[in-house]
C-alpha cells in the first residue's frame, strides 16, 4: 500500500479530547457548558443507533444533553411548540431535530423553525447562505462536509490551488463541501469542479483531481485509473453490499463498501479515507465542535 490512510476514528478521538479540555476550561471560567437538545419523534432503529451516540459523545465531551423522544403520532403543532421552547431555553445552545420525521409532518418547516443561532446541523437556510458568503460570517458548516475538511486539514494535506473534484450535488454533502473547498482562507481557496449524472465523462475530471471527495453512493463508482497518481481520495461513500456475522458479538452485521475501489485506489492515490472508519466517525464529531462554537458565540469568546 503507498497511500497514507486518513482515519477518521483516530481524528475524532484528537478532537474530542481538544473540546472536552475547552469545555472545562469553560466551565471553569464561565460557569456554562454547551448544551445540546435531539429531538426524536417516533422508533425509527437507525435513528435511535444514531442518536444513541450523539448522546454518549455528548456527555463524554461534559456538555448539558437532552433527548427529547416523542410518540411517532406527535403533531407538527406539538413539535413546532417543541422547538419554539428550546429556541427560548437559554441552557440550550444547539437543536438537532433527527430525521426522517414522520410522513404527516413537514420537514422543511420544523427546521426553518429552528433558531438559526442554535442550528449546529448548519442546515437552516441562513447558515446555508452564511456559508456560501465564507469568511466570518460561517456560523455552523454542516457536520460532514466540515469533517471532510477537517481529515484534509489534519493529513497535511496542501488544498491552497489544489484542483478539488466533488463528485455529487447534494445538499448535506456535495454542494457544501465544494463551496467550503473554494472559499479564500485555510484548508481551502482551491480550484473546485462539482460532477453529478449529468456530466460528460466523470472520468476525466477526476483524472484531474489532486483532491477527488466522491459523494455518491454508488459502490465502486470511482475506478482505480480515474485516480490522479498521489491524489487525496476522500470516500464519503457508505454503502451496504451484503451482511456478515460479527466476531465480536455474534450478531448480524452489515458489509459497507465506499463509492471508491479502495484496494486498487490505495496502490495509487497519495492519501484514502477507508470505509468504515473514515469519514463516517467525523460528522458527529462536528456536531460536537459546531455546539461548542454556538456557546463560544454567545460568550463572546468565538
Ligand atoms: P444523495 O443525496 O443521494 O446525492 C448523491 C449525489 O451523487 C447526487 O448529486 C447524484 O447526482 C450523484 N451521483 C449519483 N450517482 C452518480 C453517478 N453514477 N455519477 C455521477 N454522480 C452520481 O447522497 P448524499 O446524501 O450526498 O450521500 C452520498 C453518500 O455519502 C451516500 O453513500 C451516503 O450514505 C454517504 N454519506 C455519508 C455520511 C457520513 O459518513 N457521515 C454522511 C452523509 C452521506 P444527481 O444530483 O445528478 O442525481
Amino acid at each position: 500500500m503507498s497511500a497514507k490512510l486518513i482515519k477518521g476514528t483516530e481524528i475524532r478521538e484528537q478532537i474530542l479530547e481538544e473540546i472536552t479540555a475547552e469545555v472545562a476550561e469553560i466551565k471553569e471560567k464561565h460557569g456554562v457548558v454547551p448544551g445540546l437538545v435531539t429531538i426524536l419523534v417516533g422508533e425509527n432503529p437507525a435513528s435511535i443507533s444514531y442518536v444513541t451516540l450523539k448522546i454518549k459523545t455528548a456527555h463524554r465531551v461534559g456538555f448539558h444533553e437532552i433527548q427529547d423522544s416523542q410518540p411517532v403520532d406527535l403533531s407538527e403543532e406539538a413539535l413546532l411548540g417543541l422547538i419554539d421552547k428550546y429556541n427560548k431555553d437559554d441552557a440550550i445552545h444547539g437543536i438537532l431535530v433527527q430525521l426522517p420525521l414522520p410522513k404527516h409532518v413537514d420537514e422543511k418547516k420544523v427546521l426553518n423553525a429552528i433558531d438559526p443561532d442554535k442550528d449546529v446541523d448548519g442546515f437552516h437556510p441562513v447558515n446555508v447562505g452564511r456559508l456560501m458568503i465564507g469568511g466570518d460570517e460561517v456560523k455552523f458548516p454542516p457536520c460532514t462536509p466540515a469533517g471532510i475538511q477537517e481529515m484534509i486539514v489534519r493529513a497535511g494535506v496542501e488544498t491552497k490551488g489544489a484542483e478539488v473534484v466533488v463528485v455529487g450535488r447534494s445538499n448535506i454533502v456535495g454542494k457544501p463541501i465544494a463551496n467550503m473547498m473554494l472559499q479564500k482562507g485555510v484548508g481551502a481557496n482551491s480550484t473546485v469542479t462539482i460532477v453529478h449524472t449529468g456530466t460528460k465523462d466523470l472520468a476525466s475530471h477526476c483524472q484531474r483531481a489532486d483532491i477527488l471527495i466522491v459523494a455518491a453512493g454508488v459502490p465502486g463508482l470511482v475506478k482505480p485509473e480515474w485516480i490522479k497518481p498521489g491524489a487525496c481520495v476522500i470516500d464519503v461513500g457508505v454503502n451496504r453490499i451484503g451482511e456478515k456475522i460479527s466476531e465480536k458479538t455474534g450478531k448480524k452485521i452489515a458489509i459497507l463498501s465506499g463509492d471508491v475501489d479502495f484496494d486498487a485506489a490505495k496502490e495509487i492515490a497519495g492519501w484514502i479515507t477507508p470505509v468504515p472508519g473514515g469519514v463516517g466517525p467525523m460528522t458527529i464529531t462536528m456536531l460536537m465542535k459546531n455546539t461548542l462554537k454556538s456557546l463560544k458565540f454567545k460568550l463572546g469568546i468565538a
